[in-house]
């Protein structure tokens, strides 16, 4: 009878690819946090895949060229791009405003954003886009993207090391180790990092508003206005999205630091809109 086994040689190469992967990888640091991070584009690539995406996108949709809308999310984006100070540095912000049902709004890698019309009832004021936008553009400096894209490929590494190592048994067992290992893969490191990068946009997102001159308070009241609106979460939400409530707490955590940023800045920015 044919004896089944797990090899041991694919996991050892898989780990020694991850362990180079690792060591070799391009890291950043975040000008706001401290936090160090690995990613898998330099800043350079990111602008090209972000400008090819954003021409994309738009090549899709239906543009507003002109108007309150327009000119409201402009002004906005002025504000806050020149809030992002280091962590901005190299980005070449734009702005464009999509025609769209979707409540939604997103910034590219390298500083392109989208913003469409569906989200402005609920954002209302410049203060309310403000915390959007912000949330949105701090992705971008923080260069999640990047970031999520180093995690895929060593997780990738690492299932196919996986895979070759339980080669020879039954293919239901492999399914079944595959499975087992896959969903161990996504909640314990995958999703944890996505909700690491939500916590770290809504830190740096209220700062961005603040030190632009929007009361940061009115991301709370923004947040608490989707939390009425029910089935209105922007796409980009629904797997890594903590609860309303949850977000709101840490909002809350993060005021002092974002208050403190409010009181230095010269305050004009939530009267544009009056
Ligand atoms: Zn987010």
């Amino acid at each position: 009878m044919q004896k089944r086994h797990i090899a041991i040689a694919p996991i050892l190469l898989a780990l020694g690819l991850i362990a180079f992967k690792y060591f070799t990888a391009e890291k950043v640091v975040n000008p706001e946090t401290g936090k160090e991070a690995r990613v898998a584009l330099s800043k350079e690539e990111e602008s090209v895949l972000g400008l090819q995406s954003y021409k994309e996108v738009l090549s899709k949709s239906k543009v507003v060229e002109e108007g309150a809308e327009v000119d409201q999310v402009r002004r906005v984006a002025r504000r806050l791009a020149a809030a992002t100070g280091e962590g901005g540095k190299g980005f070449k912000w734009e702005v464009s405003v999509v025609d769209s049902k979707e409540v939604n709004a997103f910034c590219l890698p390298g500083g392109k954003i989208v913003v469409y019309t569906g989200i402005l009832p609920v954002t209302k004021t410049d203060a309310g886009l403000a915390a959007v936008m912000g949330h949105e553009m701090a992705h971008a400096t923080a260069h999640h993207g990047a970031q999520r894209l180093f995690q895929d490929d060593i997780y990738q590494t690492a299932m196919n090391g996986a895979q070759q190592s339980i080669a020879d048994l039954d293919p239901e067992k492999q399914r079944a180790v595959m499975a087992a290992l896959g969903a161990g893969a996504k909640f314990g490191v995958i999703l944890p990092f996505s909700r690491d990068h939500e916590t770290e946009a809504d830190e740096m997102g209220i700062l961005y508003m603040a030190r632009a001159g929007y009361d940061p308070r009115e991301s709370v009241k923004f947040w608490e206005r989707m939390e009425k609106m029910s089935g209105g979460q922007p796409p980009e939400f629904s797997s890594t999205h903590p609860s309303h409530g949850t977000r709101i707490a840490r909002l809350k955590k993060f005021m002092p630091k974002a208050m403190e940023a409010y009181e230095k800045s010269d305050k004009q920015a939530s009267n544009d809109s009056n």
